[in-house]
């Protein structure tokens, strides 16, 4: 895999801390998702970023499953996260972890802060907790329950742990400042009481820390040097500072911030992705239109490109949206090296060679790549009836038209030139076949006498041809910034998915990604698609959308 060399001041960071030997100058970094939904591509940035920083500065990264919340979260998250890293590219080794595996020592450490008198149990409703909060502007108002004895804390949080409270009646929080000017420093909620399964722990919990409280310890628990994450978590870095300094916790991991990736034309929350889902606008986590790792796999993303974008855009300080034709790009200069280009006819039209021998065949090698002739070559059929696209003919053409029209020689790729003689159209005045006369002499699609012929197609024999079913993908919004001036769900793209019937050449190279010349590249669906019923994804178009800045 390529290295990441490119210097961020994440690097900067970690190179001074080197230096001071902190940590003896071990590096320990960590992906932390919650299962609570399927990896996006905002995901695999930060992995490739974790496991990258690891693997540069010879350290590890964890994965841990931040599982916290047990009503949101799910054993077919936890599985699919494992596959999407891995198939990225990326290995944990043995240092797979669960927040909830530290229920114990998390429990333990709200106990060490109300013995010191740094939390207490609180009574107030949420409304009312809401109102003692106070605003940006105004300082908080301390809760009357703020100054219980250690004694009846320890007790009230036993009863809490026991089950014997409804839930929402009660909750721990942390003794910190209520004029803070920073909110999440006003007292934070670090338990509540909520009697729900969870899909680890089971029905021994019925109190669950918050994220705020589980996730900087878990790092310390872990002992995690550089806990990198999304810069919206900025403002909670006194907080998580205040629970490792308040705590005897074995490591002092230190938190830099980074900005997300943004990406037009989608969205990236797993509210909105779940949606999505649920509401079946999408076939699934995994449907080609969307942004999840496992959606951008199946439409025929390779884990190279998806690294290869997210080392070019680099880690930056500040918010922005990248283009998602940025993203493609990567994608086709992955593929534009590796898959075999055959040939595929999207929009069949019948042309026949009249003066071809009925019942004769021949068959052409075609190279699977002109650049690596290490991918192969195949013989492709040749016969008197063929499919050429529709839009390679035209009745009447206009000026600097190189294709097939009535009079004009074209060249069938690997075969021979015709020339259109004649159109046959139905009742209605379609183009149902166009007829041709083919040159013998031009067996290989080269000329004896060298005359040019500027326009080559591709075609495919009529009776050495499959049929399959091929699904062309539009961006799932129809806006760069979905949901900007309304619900997001109305900038939904109606038409982000055609399905055409096509032909193809019968015997198709032994890969699941192909190049269909001049058409794009396209991959075997890998879930609906049989030997009986051969599905293909349009993975992206040949040409770049894209423009720099
Ligand atoms: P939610 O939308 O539920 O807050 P999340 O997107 O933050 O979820 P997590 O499972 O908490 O999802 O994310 C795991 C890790 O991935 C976090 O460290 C988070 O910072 C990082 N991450 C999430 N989204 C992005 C993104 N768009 N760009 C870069 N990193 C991201
Ligand atoms: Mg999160």
């Amino acid at each position: 895999m390529e290295e990441q060399t490119r210097s961020n001041f994440i690097k900067d960071f970690i190179n001074i801390d080197i230096k001071e030997n902190k940590n003896g100058g071990k590096i320990v970094t960590r992906f932390p998702p919650e299962p609570n939904g399927y990896l996006h591509i905002g995901h695999a940035k930060s992995i490739a970023l974790n496991f990258g920083l690891a693997k540069e500065f010879n350290g590890v990264c964890h994965l841990r499953m931040d599982d916290t919340n047990p009503s949101k979260e799910d054993v077919e998250y936890i599985e699919s996260i494992q596959e999407d890293i891995k198939w990225l590219g990326f290995d944990w080794g043995t240092n797979f972890f669960f927040a909830s595996d530290y229920f114990e020592t998390l429990y333990g450490y709200a106990i060490e802060l109300i013995k010191a008198g740094k939390a207490y149990v609180c009574d107030l409703s949420p409304e009312e907790m809401r109102l003692y909060r106070g605003t940006l502007v105004e300082a908080g108002k301390e809760s009357p329950y703020r100054n219980r004895t250690v004694e009846e804390n320890l007790d009230l949080f036993q009863k809490m742990k026991n089950g014997e409270f409804p839930n929402g009646t009660r909750v721990l929080r942390a003794k910190i400042d209520m004029s803070s000017p920073n909110l999440n420093l006003r007292d934070p909620i670090i338990y509540r009481i909520q009697h729900t399964h969870h899909h680890r722990t089971g029905d021994s919990w019925c109190i669950y820390p918050m994220y705020d409280f589980a996730h900087p310890l878990s790092d310390a628990i872990e002992k995690i040097t550089h806990s990198i994450c999304t810069l919206e978590f900025e403002d909670h870095r006194p907080l998580y500072d205040w629970f490792v300094n308040n705590i005897e916790t074995p490591g002092d991991p230190r938190q830099i911030e980074f900005a997300r990736l943004n990406l037009n034309y989608t969205v990236m929350s797993k509210r909105k992705l779940l949606e999505l889902v649920q509401k079946k606008y999408v076939v699934g986590w995994d449907d080609p239109r969307m942004p999840t790792i496992s959606g951008l796999r199946r439409r025929g993303y390779t884990p190279e490109a998806i690294r290869n974008f997210c080392d070019a855009i680099g880690v930056a300080k500040s918010n922005s949206t990248v283009d998602v034709a940025l993203l493609e790009h990567f994608v086709r200069e992955d593929l534009n090296t590796k898959a075999p280009r055959v040939m595929a006819v999207l929009n069949p039209i019948k042309v026949v060679i009249d003066n071809y021998p009925e019942n004769q065949v021949e068959y052409f090698e075609g190279e699977y790549h002109p650049d690596f002739p290490e991918i192969g070559s195949r013989e492709v059929a040749f016969s008197k009836e063929i499919f050429i696209e529709r839009e390679d003919f035209e009745e009447n053409p206009p000026k600097k038209y190189f294709r097939l029209a009535p009079g004009q020689e074209v060249r069938l790729k690997y075969a021979y030139y015709i020339t259109c003689t004649h159109v046959v159209k139905n009742d209605t005045g379609e183009i149902i076949e166009v007829h041709c006369s083919y040159d013998p002499e031009s067996k290989g699609a080269k000329t004896a006498d060298g005359r040019k012929v500027k326009g080559t197609i591709h075609w495919v024999s009529a009776s050495h041809s499959k049929n399959v079913e091929v699904r062309l993908y539009e961006h799932l919004f129809t806006c760069p910034n979905p949901g900007e001036e309304r619900d997001y769900k109305d900038d939904l793209n109606p038409t982000s998915l055609t399905t055409i019937s096509a032909k193809i050449e019968e015997n198709l190279a032994n890969s699941t990604h192909f190049q269909f010349l001049r058409n794009g590249y396209f991959c075997i669906d890998s879930k609906d698609s049989t030997s009986e019923k051969p599905i293909f994804n349009r993975v992206v178009s040949l040409k770049s959308s894209y423009k720099p800045e």
